[in-house]
């Protein structure tokens, strides 16, 4: 850990950001200009949002696959859309074994194009429908401006590709999943999102409809934080995914893909983050509790360790326990080191705690003593778990209220510029490009989402005042 002090958030929230993932040991720089390697303790967060999803997936009837790393550049080139969306972020391998290929191989940007080639030979019928596979991997765009976790050029994710045999199954194929992403990020990672459909100039490249989940970060922009599209036959047509209905009619399938991805990282950081450090929501913390043992000799030492032990034994069977017996370290140097890695919980145990037969116990999202309380050594059991959960609803209602505390609804144009530059705005759209183009030349703010929780009734358009039936949220984004 860096003795420097970490920048505080209002002062440079940029920096705030980048100086946390790295002293939090989350990730680094890799050698590659815009790649990240991701250190033990960021996948170990990254491994519990694996977890929380994948158990989601498998309950709604999806199963895992692996598709290569490597596609025929002419795989790319068959949906019009797709190639024209993804061609400026190719990496493209031409030489293998020492020669130059025939035809040039892309690593993968997303892996609708090999994944429906691969469908147009396994599915004949209606019989083989719906397929529900789900991937998790890595994919890599040629992105000139990165992030750690935000925008790299390589990041891993999940990538869900589903074939079904009529419209209607794919569009709630589409909803179930930003439904299930939803579900995700406000229950596991109390990051609380809005659930909503992309305008056509933010949608996916080849889809015919694509919804997102987006969240407000502690500076107030926006960020994408899970998208799920429904494909409409496009993919289908491109790559001849075809079946034999009911009637014995040859017809095309419907398809969809939906992929959260390392970026979710970044969400947690700058939802849950404050000038100490790191947060993390207990459902996914690496480490949910760690225990300080406190003691100035070896005698002392010998009155306290055994019960540190005791406890780590106890409370390591229900949650994640570290404890943290590094020599010539001070308890409160230790104190400042968990506060900025997010660990939600922290015990405290000295030998006066040995001879009480009490613990102290020091809540992350309440910083000194206010979120200090001594607790009984036969309950601590049951004060942990409380504290844990409560800390997960706290972190989840602090988020809350910030985000709706930051978003306006500005009457005009005039006051809609003025909102986004610290803030969301919630407004009718008449839907046309030219209006949302505007908005972004004058302020740098794109849409969104259209809600799916819709007002209802209509309004004037905030540019150019023309009768709406949709609300959209407007925000400078990540
Ligand atoms: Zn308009």
């Amino acid at each position: 850990m860096s003795d420097e002090k970490l920048p505080s958030q209002s002062e440079n929230f940029s920096e705030w950001y980048n100086q946390i993932v790295l002293r939090a040991e989350l990730a680094d720089y890799a050698p590659v200009r815009g790649c990240m390697v991701v250190r033990p303790y960021g996948w170990a967060l990254w491994e519990n949002i694996q977890e929380a999803l994948d158990r989601r997936f498998k309950a709604t009837g999806h199963v895992n696959a692996a598709f290569p790393l490597l596609i025929p550049m002419s795989f790319l080139q068959k949906e019009k859309e797709h190639v024209e969306g993804f061609s400026p972020e190719l990496a493209v391998v031409t030489h293998g074994g020492g020669v130059e290929l025939e035809e040039p191989l892309v690593v993968r940007p997303t892996s609708e194009t090999i994944i429906g080639d691969m469908y147009s030979k396994w599915i004949k019928s209606y019989r083989d429908l719906p397929i529900l596979i789900n991937q998790w991997g890595n994919v890599v765009r040629w992105e000139m401006r990165t992030r750690l976790f935000l925008r790299t050029l390589e990041f891993y994710w999940q990538e869900g590709h589903t074939a079904h045999a009529t419209k209607q199954e794919a569009e709630e194929e589409t909803l179930r999943m930003l439904d299930t992403y939803y579900d995700f990020a406000v229950n596991e990672a109390a990051v609380p999102v809005i659930p909503g459909r992309k305008s056509p100039q933010e949608k996916f490249a080849g889809a015919v409809n694509s919804y997102t989940i987006e969240g407000m970060m502690r500076d107030t922009r926006a960020l994408q934080s899970g998208t799920s599209h429904f494909l409409g036959q496009n993919f289908a047509k491109a790559f001849e995914i075809r079946f034999l209905d009911q009637g014995n009619e040859l017809q095309y399938a419907w398809t969809t893909s939906w992929g959260l991805s390392t970026r979710f990282v970044g969400a947690i950081i700058m939802t849950h983050g404050d000038d100490q450090g790191l947060i993390l929501p207990p459902r996914l913390a690496p480490t949910q509790i760690v225990i300080v043992p406190i003691f100035r000799d070896d005698a002392e030492k010998s009155m306290v360790m055994p019960v540190v032990e005791q406890v780590q034994r106890e409370l390591g069977v229900s949650f994640r326990v570290k404890v943290d017996d590094r020599e010539n370290l001070t308890p409160g140097f230790k104190f400042n080191d968990w506060e900025m890695r997010g660990v939600p919980l922290r015990i405290e145990i000295g030998p006066k705690d040995v001879q009480k037969g009490s613990a102290a116990l020091a809540r992350r999202d309440r910083p000194g003593k206010a979120g200090k309380v001594f607790v009984a050594m036969e309950q601590l059991t049951a004060h942990v778990t409380e504290a844990l959960s409560d800390i997960q609803t706290a972190l989840y209602d602090r988020a809350v209220a910030y985000r709706d505390a930051n978003i306006h609804e500005p009457e005009g144009y005039e006051a809609l510029k003025e909102v986004v530059k610290n803030g969301w705005a919630f407004t009718w759209w008449c839907g046309s490009a030219q209006c949302e183009a505007k908005v972004k030349e004058d302020t740098k703010a794109t849409t969104r989402c259209i809600p799916l929780d819709q007002p209802g009734g209509s309004g004037a358009c905030v540019v150019c005042g023309s009768r709406s039936t949709e609300k959209v949220y407007w925000a400078r984004a990540y």
